[in-house]
């Protein structure tokens, strides 16, 4: 069989795509390990984990069992006065695994919608207090935080193409991204204009919405995790919420389970996404403190209002529930840490190259940055070429693979990128 490419072309959004002057897409026949193989017979690593999901590689046969086992159960129940093992398993993992007071779980079916359903419970929470005038988010310059509405009046103003839409999307505040690097000294500088937003600000804010220590799609920057420290304390000194967004960093990719432990800081509420299923399925959670919990349904609503189709799919939770046992059972620490001394000796040495602007890497996170955008079409095939997928946006050339990935294999990933600087 073999898929029909003028049909995809001439019919299917792909995502940020013109049908107008679509790109090419490749077909894929199917994906083990850390290996995609084309239709054409050709054989790409890996370098995407699609989109930060895949961590344990594809087609896993601990995964592939637990999903054949459950949708031998069923499939799918709806969550609305159900429930089933496969969810409380997951939440109770949840639960154990992020900081003591996130102690509420509400599963959501994609990290855009677990992100309207945290800023949700920040303006609920703080309706229920009768603080009515308290309906604004304060977010970060480069953040990014999904494409639905909510989520993305969140997102970076410039890159998130919030003048497009300028006449729907709800203004919030924005702060500048922190500048200081993860590994170098912290510079209070970096707080100025948050604590400035803030102090102007404070009565209409809601909650503060971050990435911790990795702002992915608005950027690929890494900070340092004192500006996390610093943000909870001026968060707690100003009455504003804190929502970290953890759908990218979240599950090891960082280095540590989540990259709040970076900065031992807890937030009121917690977003997870991404790797939470291995990229089987989609599924994400927001996690909240009793305290924002409590003083939700405290209110005159009496419930958090929201409730999804899918909610808690069963198939997806208990994806969800082998994938994150694999984690905590496959040594992923190890692994990541050496993924993170390999790019560091194969990747920064690239940041001396003319076409380079910076490079830097953090747990199994490697970005290169050029001083220009790349040719995306001409790049994406060179690097099919060259038996790599590596899938490059705007100025930014970034793996983060699968952590089951062998050396030899990353090698081909960051020997792909050299190649590409030095022929730019
Ligand atoms: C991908 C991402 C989202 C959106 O998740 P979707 O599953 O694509 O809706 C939100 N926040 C961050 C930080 C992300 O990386």
């Amino acid at each position: 069989m073999t898929t029909d490419l003028a049909f995809d072309r001439d019919h299917l959004w792909h995502p940020y795509t013109s049908t107008s002057k679509p790109l090419p897409t490749f077909a894929v026949a199917s994906a083990k390990g850390v290996r995609l193989t084309l239709e054409d017979g050709r054989e790409l690593v890996d370098g995407m984990s699609s989109w930060w999901a895949a961590v344990h590689g594809y087609n896993h046969p601990v995964l592939n069992r637990a999903a054949k086992e459950q949708i031998d159960r069923m499939a799918h129940v709806m969550f609305g006065g159900l429930t089933h093992e496969p969810a409380v398993e997951l939440g109770k993992k949840l639960v154990a695994l992020t900081p003591d007071p996130l102690e509420k779980v509400f599963l959501a079916d994609s990290g855009s919608v677990s992100v309207e359903v945290a800023i949700k419970m920040a303006l609920q929470y703080w309706l229920s207090q009768g603080h009515s005038g308290k309906d604004k988010l304060l977010a970060l310059r480069n953040g990014y935080h999904g494409d639905t509405f909510g989520a993305m009046a969140a997102c970076d103003p410039v890159n998130g193409m919030h003048s497009l839409f300028s006449g729907v999307l709800a203004k919030h505040y924005f702060a500048e991204a922190p500048q200081c690097p993860y590994d170098s000294d912290f510079d209070t500088d970096d707080l100025n204009s948050i604590q400035q937003m803030l102090a102007d600000h404070h009565q209409e804010i809601a909650a503060v919405i971050l990435e911790p220590v990795v702002q992915g799609a608005g950027g690929m920057r890494m900070y340092h995790p004192t500006y996390l420290k610093a943000v909870r304390a001026l968060c707690d000194q100003y009455g504003v919420l804190l929502i970290f967004d953890e759908i990218a960093t979240g599950f090891g990719r960082t280095g540590k389970l989540f990259a709040l432990e970076h900065a031992d800081v807890c937030p009121d509420i917690l977003c997870l996404g991404k790797a939470i299923t291995g990229g089987y399925m989609t599924l994400a959670a927001t996690l909240c403190t009793d305290q924002v919990a409590a003083g939700i349904c405290d209110g005159e609503a009496g419930v958090l209002m929201h409730g999804p189709t899918f909610m808690g799919n069963p198939l997806a939770c208990a994806v969800a529930n082998a994938s994150i046992q694999l984690l905590l059972d496959s040594g992923w620490q190890e692994k990541v840490v050496a993924i993170e001394a390999q790019l560091k000796a194969e990747l920064l040495p690239l940041k001396d190259l003319p076409a380079v602007e910076d490079t830097r890497v953090l747990g199994a996170i490697g970005v290169m940055e050029m001083k220009e955008p790349v040719a995306m079409e001409q790049v994406q095939a060179r690097f099919v070429e060259q038996g790599v997928w590596i899938r490059p946006f705007g100025k930014l050339v970034y793996i983060m693979p699968p952590f089951v990935i062998e050396p030899a294999d990353l090698s081909k990933l960051t020997a792909a990128m050299l190649d590409l600087a030095e022929a730019t």
